[in-house]
């Protein structure tokens, strides 16, 4: 069977752990060099791991999105890695905790705005760079269902996430001539750390969150990768500015 991202140069971040870790594995099964990033150094080398145990090529770079000068060294770091940079997964984020609007505190607001909206915008500031210098690519940000609804109790996760979805079709109608695709994926409730860490294992609130999603289920972060390299990939080559649930039904509820 043919790879589709054969000989292709890829970026995830926050690929230590849950959705980025599958996209990263999914990446190089498709024969792309993969360069894994997170601020989590022991998730990311299990990723790097997985991806030479199936053939793979993988590197890690440490990288915090909400620190510009991280992410310059992050990108620098990929091309001299692996010569260019081909597709760029922007994936990285926090939860944060939940409160009402007229309770949430500035200082949780300020860091989930850092790390899942300014993050996402430093990346694509770099790798449009990149991008531009050698011709195309194609980025494909993570943000979320949440992105395109309301969700009580989640007003930063929900503001960061539709500005994501507001950032990437801005982008996206930027550079269509410049051979740059740029997307989103929305996912629905994803079985991650990032949802046990939120449900804390308790049946009762496990059940509350899989009743919102129209499947009866969570989504696995294989299905939620493959939405990711799909996009990222030539199979996608019309498509840009789009932000694609890939949620059970939950947003179309
Ligand atoms: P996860 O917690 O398993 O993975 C997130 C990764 O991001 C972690 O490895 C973490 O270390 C990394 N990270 C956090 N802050 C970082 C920073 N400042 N710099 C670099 N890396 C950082 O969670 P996940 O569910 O795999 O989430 C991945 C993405 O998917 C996130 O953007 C999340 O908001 C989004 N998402 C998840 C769900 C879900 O249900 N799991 C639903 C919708 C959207």
């Amino acid at each position: 069977m043919s790879r589709r991202l054969e000989g292709k140069a890829a970026l995830v971040t926050g690929a230590g752990s849950g959705i980025g870790r599958a996209a990263a594995v999914l990446f190089a099964k498709e024969g792309a060099r993969v360069i894994v990033s997170d601020v989590n150094v022991a998730g990311s080398e299990e990723t790097v791991t997985a991806i030479q145990k199936q053939g793979g090529e993988a590197r890690f770079i440490r990288c915090d999105v909400s620190k510009p000068a991280e992410v310059e060294a992050l990108i620098r770091g990929a091309v001299e890695a692996f010569g260019r940079l081909d597709c760029a997964v922007n994936n990285a984020g926090i939860s944060g905790s939940m409160a009402p609007t007229g309770d949430y505190p500035e200082d949780m607001w300020d860091r989930i705005m850092a790390t899942n909206l300014k993050g996402v915008w430093l990346c694509m500031k770099q790798e449009i760079q990149q991008m531009l210098k050698q011709g195309g690519g194609s980025i494909v940000n993570t943000a979320s269902a949440a992105g395109l609804v309301g969700v009580q109790m989640a007003p930063a996760y929900v503001a960061a996430k539709h500005g994501v979805v507001g950032l990437t079709k801005t982008a996206a109608l930027e550079y269509a001539k410049a051979n740059i695709r740029i997307n989103a994926v929305c996912p629905g409730v994803i079985r991650t750390p990032m949802i046990t860490v939120a449900t804390d294992h308790n049946p009762e609130i496990e059940a509350a969150v899989i009743a919102s999603e129209p499947v009866g289920r969570m989504g696995t972060p294989e299905e939620a990768a493959e939405a990711l390299v799909w996009l990222c990939s030539g199979a996608a080559s019309f498509i840009t500015g789009v932000a694609l649930p890939v949620d059970g039904g939950l947003v179309a509820q």
